[in-house]
């Protein structure tokens, strides 16, 4: 299947319901899974549908909580996306009681529907971690994803980036802001920005992102790698103009994320502007 086509509308961001059963401190979502008695993927897959008719080619993300966590309930969910979209998924790359292979043979049997998987490794390790060799398995576009919580400006911090950087040399990484100090004011910033400044030492800068409302980003190389360093807010929508909409874990449909978030009608889709 061609995945070479273009993003026409907003994304659509899936919280699987389902948990990761982690606990990481930084975690935003985790008081989403909390009260688990209201979800429902019958709902969420209605949503998908009515998604699917209003933009039948967006991105659509699938995140959590943890995708992987129920391997049989993913395969579901990918199954009932309709071919036209680009799949993402969010994952910190859980294995179960199934080996590296096994995991890799599972996702590669959607190798012609997922765009990219966005594994969550960071400089401290907060979850139980699978082997890195699953990388050279995945037969789609992967990329490493790195959020960055340490101060920038501690030189303990660019050792753990420097090995990091040396542990996944050769893949795609991701590094990102921690968006929780991020606002409209400071998420273009670079002058200020200490992180920026820190991967630009040990890092070759390349060029610009483009600028969206809520997130930009800058790309790097550094020994064969693409690093890119993402300022992503915590919110998407800027001025009235949408740029994610949520699928929660119940099936309802939000205009942004967590508690930024209010419910859409219909009539919002009609009257809303997205980007
Ligand atoms: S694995 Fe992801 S969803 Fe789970 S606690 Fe950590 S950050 Fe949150």
């Amino acid at each position: 299947m061609n995945k070479d086509f273009p993003k026409v509308g907003p994304t659509v961001t899936m919280f699987v319901p389902y948990d990761c059963n982690n606990a990481c401190p930084f975690c935003v979502n985790k008081k989403e899974y909390r009260d688990t008695s209201e979800f429902n993927l019958d709902r969420c897959y209605k949503a998908l549908d009515l998604m699917n008719r209003v933009f039948p080619h967006n991105d659509i993300v699938l995140t959590g909580g943890e995708p992987l966590a129920e391997l049989e309930a993913l395969q579901d969910i990918l199954d009932h996306i309709e071919p036209g979209h680009h799949i993402y998924i969010n994952t910190t790359l859980p294995l179960g009681d199934r080996s590296v292979e096994e995991v890799a043979e599972i996702l590669n049997r959607y190798e012609d529907r997922i765009s990219c998987i966005n594994v969550s490794r960071h400089l401290k390790h907060y979850v139980k971690e699978c082997p890195d060799e699953i990388f050279d398995l995945l037969k789609f576009r992967h990329r490493i994803n790195c959020v960055v919580f340490e101060d920038a400006k501690d030189p303990a911090t660019k050792e753990k980036l420097i090995a990091f950087l040396d542990r996944f040399k050769g893949h795609e990484i991701q590094l990102r802001a921690n968006y929780s100090y991020l606002t409209l004011e400071n998420v273009f910033d670079t002058e200020n920005d200490n992180l920026f400044k820190l991967i630009s030492e040990i890092c070759e800068y390349k060029y610009p992102l483009e600028h969206e409302r809520f997130r930009t980003g800058f790309v790097f190389e550094r020994e064969g790698s693409k690093i890119t360093y993402h300022k992503t807010l915590p919110f998407a929508k800027v001025d009235g103009v949408v740029g994610d909409i949520i699928i929660r874990q119940t099936g309802k449909i939000f205009d942004d994320w967590n508690e930024y978030g209010h419910e859409l009608n219909v009539n919002d889709l009609v009257e809303l502007k997205y980007e």
